[in-house]
């Protein structure tokens, strides 16, 4: 038995000990115990069943227990002897999470709840200092985790009496403004519904940056292997219509967690509207880090020498320059707007000019000619044959052989099977280098 009758009694046959060890220590020894259960079977002599504890724990198992749950060395024997039946039965990490899965979702309880950081306004001027209110009813929402796959979940929000300020998992909301906990959450929202944790995160981002690896490819890797669909409480009434599958949305929603870094790195904090589109709640901030990464994120932009820069007097005696670039052989072009050096960003990836430069999509694709193009027939070019042979040339290409081979070529360059490969080493290096003075 196990009650604390007789736990107590087997406890205080050792003189001080019950003086000197709390629940604390004790269910430390329990924990360490159950987990070294395999160390303590090896280290018994081969006649040793296993049914029942042995009655001695090994001496290295004892020196460990001692010094881990903070128990005298004198004390641990008669630990071992009070608790050795439950150790060696013990399932209190198992029950919990099958409680959690089994009992705790119908009644909102999960063993991952998200609940702001903060239990009290935070809010400068408020002088609320009582503890925040929950005025909403937790939401149900999907976890997705590294360790223990995709998991039902609640998300609670807190509201502040004085001022209104509600605050939620990842940041406060007042005026229609968020603003984000300075302190980066482990889960990062990315959508109505979905968290993500920050490791699972990292890890797209890494399969982008090493394999290349597209955000749908990443979702479906996340389900296949990781998301544990047979933990899922897909027959509870609740759950039924949820669904626990990833989408590459939210990959691409959580990349904001770098916004969330790189004002943590600066100490600011990050304030975004509440309302609107989430597709668009993000774009100012974005811009702004882009400009400020462009200005001054790059050490080496101003960077030249004897050897990167080449100065030579023309005939006129005017001063010309020459600067290497440097590349890896692989051009990423980026979706911008077709008139030349327009900065003016695309309204969408798949438009041709930006929004200022729409009336061009009208115009002939020959530059230098101004003439409308022929919408109605589906043509880019206009009615000058010239024009006309040049757009059919093109979209013959398309079609043919040469085409294919030039895809296939190319997929060989951008799908490398180790994307290291690419870099450049030491030797490359000195190769490119120019002697000095020339
Ligand atoms: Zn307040
Ligand atoms: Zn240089
Ligand atoms: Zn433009
Ligand atoms: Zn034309």
């Amino acid at each position: 038995m196990d009650t604390f009758t007789d736990i107590y009694k087997q406890l205080n046959a050792v003189p001080g000990l019950c003086d000197s060890i709390g629940m604390e220590k004790a269910m430390a020894f329990i924990q360490m115990g159950a987990r070294l259960k395999d160390a303590i079977t090896i280290a018994q002599p081969p006649n040793f069943q296993g049914d029942t504890p042995p009655s001695e724990l090994p001496l290295n198992i004892a020196s460990f227990l001692a010094s881990a749950a903070e128990i005298a060395p004198d004390f641990i024997h008669g630990c071992w002897t009070a608790f050795n039946d439950l150790i060696w039965r013990y399932d209190g990490d198992e029950r919990v999470a099958k409680a959690l899965k089994q009992r705790g979702l119908d009644g909102s309880i999960s063993g991952r709840m998200l609940f702001p950081p903060t239990h009290h306004c935070t809010e400068p001027g408020c002088t609320n200092k009582k503890q925040l209110r929950q005025k909403h009813d937790a939401l149900h929402v999907v976890l997705y985790t590294l360790s223990d796959g995709a998991c039902a979940s609640f998300a609670h929000t807190l509201t502040c009496d004085a001022c209104h300020t509600r605050y939620y998992p990842n940041y406060s909301v007042k005026d229609s403004m968020r603003t984000y906990y300075t302190t980066i959450p482990e889960t990062i929202q990315v959508g109505a519904h979905q968290y993500i944790e920050r490791r699972v995160l990292d890890l797209f981002i890494n399969l982008m940056l090493i394999s290349w690896t597209s955000a749908t490819n990443g979702a479906r890797i996340y389900d296949t292997c990781l998301s544990k669909p047979e933990e899922q409480p897909s027959e509870m009434p609740e759950w039924a219509g949820v669904s626990f599958k990833l989408r590459n949305e939210h990959i691409w929603d959580g990349r904001y967690a770098a916004l969330l870094e790189d004002h943590e790195r600066r100490g600011k904090t990050l304030r975004v509207p509440h309302t609107g589109e989430q597709r668009f709640r993000f774009t100012k901030a974005m811009n702004e880090r882009n400009a400020r990464i462009q200005l001054l994120g790059q050490p080496q932009w101003g960077h030249y020498c004897n050897q990167c820069l080449r100065v030579w007097e023309d005939e006129n005696g005017d001063l010309s320059k020459i600067h290497v670039v440097v590349a890896d052989g692989i051009t990423i072009g980026h979706p911008c707007c077709g008139i030349r050096h327009c900065p003016v960003p695309l309204a969408n990836n798949r438009d041709r000019y930006c929004p200022d430069h729409a009336t061009e999509e009208k115009i002939c694709a020959v530059e230098g000619c101004d003439v409308p193009r022929d919408v109605d027939n589906g043509f880019l070019t206009c009615s000058d044959p010239d024009h006309r042979h040049l757009e059919t040339v093109h979209k013959k290409r398309d079609k043919a052989m040469f085409q294919l081979r030039t895809r296939v070529a190319r997929s060989g360059v951008s799908n490398p099977e180790n994307a290291f490969e690419a870099e450049i080493t030491a030797e490359e290096f000195e190769e490119m280098e120019l002697p000095d003075g020339e």
